[in-house]
């Protein structure tokens, strides 16, 4: 099986949004790369401290989750403030298409998990998204390598309808902790028990789709097209 790229706007959108399956693909010892975009300096925080501290904050957040995945590769922290200048934007998708080249061309890039470019709520997570998009359409352009499976995941958007459902239910407790390393961000809200109540609603609304009878927790994607 091929590799996997996960790009994250924010440091905790992985852990948020595809955390379950993250854990799942570690533990069948598939290759998931953590690729986060923007360094989360401006998060919203409940405790005095400056932007560029709050970005170190985060930092050391986004490395301890990803250890609480397992996952094999560092993540790669692309360390921008935001998406909002073109400058921004080019730099982004600059980085992007040359990971996409090194996973295409070295461990056959099979999936590519990132936000909804229209339906989520969030103009960060949709303008990652586009450049997402675009930097894997090059990529895939520059090695003639075949497309990989795009697949949109949910931050606090549910989507009104998935195209596919991965059970998470053995991996919840896992997803739990590497929300919970996103201390700065559960000050305030409980990130993972929201994230819990919707992978558990996308269980029990499971009907048709893979997730297996007596499935417990499930994550849901929407597919994606270049
Ligand atoms: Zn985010």
């Amino acid at each position: 099986m091929g590799s996997i790229v996960v790009v994250s706007p924010h440091p905790d959108d992985l852990e948020i949004g595809v955390g379950g399956t993250v854990a799942r693909a570690r533990a069948e010892g598939r290759r998931v790369v953590s690729v986060v975009v923007t360094d989360g300096r401006r998060s919203p925080r409940s405790f005095e401290c400056r932007d560029d501290e709050m970005a170190a904050i985060r930092r050391t957040e986004a490395v301890a989750a990803a250890k609480a995945l397992d996952l094999d590769v560092p993540p790669q922290l692309l360390g921008l403030p935001d998406v909002k200048s073109e400058a921004t934007r080019r730099d982004a998708r600059e980085a992007l298409e040359a990971r996409f080249r090194g996973e295409l061309a070295d461990h056959g890039l099979a999936e590519v998990f990132v936000t909804h470019p229209e339906l989520d709520r969030h103009a960060t997570h949709r303008t990652v998204a586009e450049v997402t998009l675009q930097a894997l359409v090059a990529a895939i352009a520059a090695t003639g390598a075949a497309a990989p499976d795009v697949w949109f995941y949910e931050i606090w958007s549910p989507f009104p309808k998935v195209d596919r459902l991965v059970d998470i239910g053995p991996f919840v407790d896992v997803k739990d902790r590497a929300i919970a390393a996103h201390a700065s961000q559960c000050r305030d809200k409980d990130y993972a028990d929201g994230a819990r109540g919707l992978s558990r609603y996308r269980a029990v609304f499971a009907e048709s789709h893979e997730v297996t009878t007596g499935s417990t927790h499930a994550e849901g994607f929407v597919r994606g097209a270049l």
